[in-house]
């Protein structure tokens, strides 16, 4: 893949938006500008894999919010309000979440409601929308329009050319994978209390440097998702993996049984790059970059989804109004540069990972940490998080950051 290039593109715009990637972002983007209610587009949407006609079931997306955001009713799996931690001594922390819930809804899920919601707006907002199922190799841009040129050679010109594709971020200091597997088990017995979720148990087998934990996310009495989490420098070996899974499976009492009462319904893998790098949104006139590649993931943790959604209902909000369209910073500033060096103390050992996530849990109140893990919270908050921190760490990571370029200069975090 190569990134955007500077030229000519190919004369006047064929079509209005040119989607280059149709995972969270690019359903999120379609989902947003239908509920914006812009009228006449002509869409384009190019991706590999057809998601929205075959709603592939390759993850499943977890966020917290204050209400249940009715947009992503209709695809949610569960919403939970307590929530458990759990000690690397296995002891465990009730937490009441109110006034937030934590939800999860499934790709496959969210991919047929956006199709339903893209068929509508063909019906009645006079959308015309094309699939091509081919990837996008490079992107030139100009003044008015910008060209795509596929894998197969085809050249596409568009308004806006929206972005998602996979891309790494660049002046990245220190980089660690969010690396798992989950199973969905199902029992034949009722074996869950799908009131209340295991949000992180840290009482797993730890990584010399970074962290491990283990969750369970009931959906009713009889199924959970279950799954084995490290942030690290490497990801495992396909026999690690399985080994790790087996084994927390084992610890939760859900091991796969020869009788069939505990099976796995459905396997789950990820790697989510974790990184203080820069993820420039903007570059060129009329190419933007939205997703991932526009760094709504969170470095301290990796959650996306809900700052994907915030990015594409800015910038449908300003399509709708007939202005040009920005992405807003996913994050503010300043918990990019926390980010940053709690990343750096977890990867050079500084911070033992476990103790720190479990006493930011007890030290808080839970309506703090998701604000702060969300981008929300205001400083008074932050200092109150920032105050249970290890201190010799974090001034340690920051130092060392310092070394290697001053991390409250730069822009790039
Ligand atoms: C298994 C898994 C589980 C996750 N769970 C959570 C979670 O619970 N909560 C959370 O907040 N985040 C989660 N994440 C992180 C993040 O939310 C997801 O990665 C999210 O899908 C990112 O959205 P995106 O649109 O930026 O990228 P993607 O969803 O990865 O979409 C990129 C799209 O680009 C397409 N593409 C690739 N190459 C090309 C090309 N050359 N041309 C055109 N299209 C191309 C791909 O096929 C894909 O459809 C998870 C990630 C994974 C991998």
């Amino acid at each position: 893949m190569r990134p955007t290039v500077p030229g000519e593109p190919d004369g006047p715009a064929a079509v209005d938006l040119l989607l280059a990637g149709t995972g969270a972002a690019g359903l999120s983007l379609l989902d947003a500008l239908a509920r914006h209610g812009v009228t006449g587009l002509r869409l384009l949407v190019v991706d590999p894999v057809d998601r929205l006609h075959a709603h592939p079931w390759d993850r499943t997306w977890c966020f917290w919010s204050k209400r249940t955001p009715a947009h992503l009713q209709k695809a949610m799996v569960a919403s939970w309000r307590i929530a458990e931690i759990a000690a690397p001594d296995g002891a465990g922390n009730r937490l009441d979440l109110d006034p937030y819930r934590y939800h999860m809804l499934t790709a496959d899920a969210y991919a047929r409601l956006v199709a339903r919601r893209v068929a509508r707006a063909e019906a009645e907002l006079g959308w015309h929308v094309e699939t091509l199922v081919d990837g996008v190799r490079h992107i030139v841009d100009g003044p008015d329009a910008a060209t795509a040129t596929t894998e197969s050679g085809e050249r596409l010109t568009a308004s806006w050319v929206f972005d998602s594709r996979p891309r790494p971020p660049t002046r990245a200091r220190t980089t660690l994978l969010q690396h798992f597997r989950g199973h969905l088990v199902r029992t034949r017995q009722p074996r869950f209390d799908a009131e209340r979720i295991l949000l992180m148990d840290f009482s797993v087998p730890q990584p010399d440097r970074g962290v491990a934990f283990g969750y369970c996310l009931p959906t009713d009495a009889h199924t959970a998702l279950v799954e084995y989490t490290v942030f690290s420098a490497q990801e495992c070996t396909e026999p690690e993996y399985d080994e790790h899974i087996r084994d927390y499976r084992t610890r939760l009492g859900l091991a796969p049984q020869d009788d069939q009462d505990t099976t796995t319904a459905h396997v789950e893998h990820g790697v989510i790059p974790m990184t203080d790098g820069r993820f420039d949104p903007h570059p060129g006139h009329r190419v933007i970059r939205i997703g991932a590649a526009a760094g709504a993931t969170r470095g301290s943790t990796g959650y996306t989804f809900a700052a994907v959604t915030r990015q594409t209902d800015v910038v449908a909000g300003l399509l709708a109004a007939g202005a040009t369209p920005r992405v807003p910073d996913a994050y503010p500033r300043r918990h990019r540069v926390l980010d940053a060096i709690m990343l750096r103390a977890l990867a050079d050992g500084r911070l033992a990972g476990a103790p720190f996530f479990t006493r930011l849990w007890q030290a808080n109140p839970p309506v703090r940490v998701l604000e702060f893990l969300q981008g929300t919270s205001t400083p008074r908050q932050e200092a109150a998080v920032i105050g249970t921190c290890p201190s010799l760490a974090m001034l340690g990571a920051a130092a060392s950051l310092f070394t290697a370029g001053n991390p409250l200069s730069r822009p790039g975090i």
